[in-house]
């Protein structure tokens, strides 16, 4: 009983949080000048004020500085713990029957897959988030029955293909977006596949990327072309009440920010990137009606936004 009303008071702080900050955070993220970079002399346009841990300042051509304001800006010291660190909260609230949505936005080369997959030995917030879950989980097993899952997808020309599928194996299914009898939106034939270790998660991860690049001449290419989306699914049974919650915690590399011109590129080219630049903008769209707090919020302009709707609009 006393857990019970620990869990209500902090679900009841956490509204609170949301109520006066706004459910939506923006965090920066500059990486580092890459070898090649320092190499071909190139300098970094970014500077920090030391004691203002939320501000970046773009350094103009005209030596002029423009500033910017974030929830938090990491800088290009910042290792990945750190920067799990600050998602850590909004990701672990998957487990209290929030759903959660985290994106990793901005042109190619800037660090997104760094940043959500990163390497094995700079593991990013993909991995770090499905072990701190686990963490928890055991933490918790006395009062909660935790099952997790996870799906990998991607949205290609909007298209989605699941990724844990081997489409040299079987055939893909055709994946549409349908509203469950609860008013969610689901994706029916979808692997949801039961984790139970970070082992297990990072060879999943792994044979996903795999999947992704299949069929492509240049793997970073093809993927700085496409959105991929983890979600993890979490069911919770509370073993005092026999309550039952159902969440999502999407974690979302998103495709190339970059604007391509008609003049530079054509034909398949043209179509993949005015698919990008529509669902993009979709999202830009879905998150600006969701900040002004407006009646209508646009998710059906693209299957990223529809898909990510529950995730997107309303808590649990
Ligand atoms: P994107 O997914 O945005 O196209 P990547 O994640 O592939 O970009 O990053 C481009 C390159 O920069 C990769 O070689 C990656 O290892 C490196 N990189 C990105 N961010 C960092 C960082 N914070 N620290 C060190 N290297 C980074």
């Amino acid at each position: 009983k006393k857990y019970l009303e620990e869990c209500s008071e902090r679900k009841k702080l956490y509204n609170e949080v949301i109520e006066l900050k706004g459910n939506i955070r923006v965090f920066c993220r500059c990486r580092p000048l890459k070898q090649d970079e320092i190499a071909k002399g190139s300098t970094s346009v970014v500077d920090f004020d030391s004691s203002q841990e939320n501000e970046l300042q773009i350094i103009c051509s005209d030596s002029s500085r423009k500033q910017f304001k974030f929830d938090h800006v990491f800088r290009p010291e910042d290792d990945q713990e750190a920067v799990f660190i600050q998602t850590l909260p909004i990701v672990t609230s998957v487990l209290d029957g929030y759903n959660v949505c985290i994106f990793a936005y901005g042109q190619t080369g800037t660090g997104k897959t760094y940043t959500m997959e990163g390497t094995p030995e700079n593991r990013g917030v993909n991995y770090r988030t499905l072990e701190e879950l686990f963490r928890i989980s055991k933490e918790r097993s006395s009062i909660f029955r935790y099952e997790l899952f996870v799906s990998m997808l991607e949205v290609y020309n909007e298209k989605i293909r699941d990724l844990l599928v081997d489409s040299s194996k079987e055939p893909a299914k055709k994946l549409e977006i349908k509203q469950s009898a609860e008013g969610t939106q689901e994706v029916p034939g979808l692997v949801e596949a039961r984790v139970y270790g970070t082992d297990e998660v990072w060879g999943l991860l792994k044979s996903g990327s795999q999947v992704r690049s299949v069929g492509s001449t240049n793997a970073n290419e093809l993927s700085s072309r496409s959105h991929c989306l983890l979600r993890v699914t979490v069911v919770a049974e509370n073993v005092i009440n026999g309550q039952r919650t159902r969440s999502h915690l999407w974690l979302v590399d998103l495709a190339g920010s970059e604007r391509v011109g008609r003049i530079e590129v054509e034909g398949e080219r043209l179509k993949e990137s005015q698919f990008i630049n529509k669902s993009l903008s979709a999202l830009g769209d879905v998150i600006s009606a969701l900040a002004s707090k407006t009646s209508h919020v646009p998710y059906r302009n693209s299957k990223l936004t529809h898909m990510l709707q529950s995730s997107l609009g309303k808590f649990s």
